[in-house]
């Protein structure tokens, strides 16, 4: 087979008819040079509507059919604008209409049981890339490309995990070769369905939310693609967050690991797993703009890019909570540790950072602000005992905090980030209440008070002087 490239088109660019139209051109064009498999998400906040349309239906409250006509509205009157023959304009909203109305008589079940389950929850939350899949395909059809709907259903097969399934590689490829490689042969252009699998029986699953990123990969894998495009409405990767560094940079290039660090600390363009599926096979990785297609975004690589000190960039996260489990009774006491994480698991919280000092004074972790009045719970019933005998003395939580994390993968063996780091803070009058290194050392992180977090990022950026790093190759 000739060469392959796997686009996917994030929310904002397929967010309305003129997007979409935009996002059919930039795939027509590079269907000229090679063969090219579409994904897509849905239309912009579409997958927040329909979950919202469910967590109403469950509640009783209001008559979630409302919000799904709106929806069935806002495609077709898309529709309209991007296909002109009438029998295939029919066609299309015959489709549309069926799949919403499918979906308003699922709210109206949800709604008469008053039961969500993660299934039921998974189908609701897909509909949007069903949608926006059908748009997409009429659209390049339009432009007189020969383009094909593809569910992911029938491609990414996946464990039960309903609301975060991970794709199974090996029947992924297997499926992809039968179902997705003949399309490719007879020069079609499948358009997939982003976010969604299937377990083995055929039972619909999302990724977790943002997981379209992470469909395109694993696709682009599955077909030993030449490359993946994400395309989306940022250039690519920067330095810092522009809104609180606005000297950051861009990025040309950066390693899979960065990235994936970038992804897990903050830096919303791409969902956290999405480089997994391609590291193995050094497939590279695009991020660019929609809006800006004659810009070249950012490449991720096996090598990236590395700059003389190894830091690249600078990530922040607001809403987070450090939760601190002390007193000098857990001195040397075996076990705090591990009962400290096994109740933070049992709530299933995601645990963004863990620190503690080597007098073993306290423990702390860092967690989402939205998971820290359940992990305090867990925490609180799993150590009742030892808070009564006063072995713990306090199991505390401060929602005024945020991360900064320094990344780089080149940083590991050059001496002296740490240093510099803390000293940037320090001439700022910043002060630093937890640190941690993961051993990989590809990111320093530390925590400091809320309000100093902007201040933070911008002191450590000019630091390392991300903002003139003359080094990168074009
Ligand atoms: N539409 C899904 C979401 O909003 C998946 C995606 O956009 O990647 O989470
Ligand atoms: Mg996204």
């Amino acid at each position: 087979m000739n060469r392959l490239q796997v686009m996917k088109f994030g929310g904002t660019s397929v967010g309305d008819a003129e997007c979409i139209r935009r996002a059919a051109e930039i795939v027509l064009s590079a269907a000229r040079e090679s063969a090219v498999l579409v994904v897509v998400s849905a239309m912009g906040g579409v997958t927040n509507r329909l979950i919202s349309a469910a967590n109403k239906a469950v509640a009783g409250q209001d008559d979630p059919s409302s919000e799904i006509d709106s929806l069935r509205q806002q495609h077709i009157d898309a529709a309209k604008v991007l296909v002109s023959d009438k029998s295939s304009l029919d066609k299309l909203i015959v489709e549309l209409e069926q799949i919403t109305a499918d979906t308003a008589s699922l709210c109206r079940g949800i709604s008469l049981l008053r039961e969500l389950t993660p299934k039921t929850y998974a189908t609701v939350s897909s509909v949007g890339e069903r949608l926006s899949a059908r748009l997409m395909a009429a659209s390049l059809r339009e432009l007189e490309l020969n383009a094909a709907v593809v569910e992911s259903t029938d491609v990414i097969v996946t464990d039960d995990d309903y609301l975060q399934a991970e794709p199974l590689m090996h029947e992924v490829r297997e499926r992809a070769a039968a179902v997705l490689k003949p399309l490719l042969r007879d020069g079609v252009t499948p358009v997939v369905t982003g976010f969604i699998g299937a377990t083995a029986d055929g039972v619909l699953t999302t990724l977790g939310r943002g997981g379209s990123d992470y469909s395109a990969t694993t696709l682009g894998a599955a077909l030993d693609g030449d490359e993946i495009i994400i395309w989306t409405d940022v250039d690519g990767v920067l330095t810092a967050d522009p809104r609180l560094v606005p000297d950051a940079r861009l990025l040309r290039e950066i390693s899979y690991n960065e990235a994936a660090e970038l992804a897990y600390f903050g830096a919303k363009v791409l969902h956290p797993k999405t480089l997994r599926p391609v590291v193995e096979a050094a497939i590279p990785v695009w991020i660019r703009n929609s809006f800006a297609p004659q810009k070249i975004g950012t490449r991720i690589t096996t090598e990236g890019h590395p700059t003389e000190h190894g830091v690249r960039a600078i990530t922040a996260i607001p809403n987070v909570s450090m939760i601190t489990v002390g007193g000098s009774g857990i001195v040397g006491v075996i076990g705090v540790a591990a009962k400290t994480f096994q109740a933070v698991a049992s709530v299933r919280a995601n645990v963004l950072l863990i620190s503690q000092s080597s007098s073993e004074n306290d423990i702390c972790l860092v967690v989402d602000s939205v998971d820290a009045a359940q992990t305090l719970k867990a925490l609180r019933s799993a150590f009742a005992a030892d808070l009564k005998h006063h072995d713990v003395e306090h199991i505390t939580v401060d929602p005024n905090i945020a991360i900064v994390a320094v990344v780089g993968e080149k940083m590991r063996g050059t001496p002296g980030i740490a240093g510099r780091t803390f000293s940037a803070l320090g001439k700022r009058g910043i002060n630093i209440i937890a640190i941690a290194q993961g051993s990989s050392e590809y990111n320093v992180s530390f925590v400091v008070e809320a309000g100093a977090m902007g201040d933070a990022v911008r002191a450590v950026h000019e630091e390392f002087e991300l903002q003139e790093a003359r080094s990168e190759a074009s």
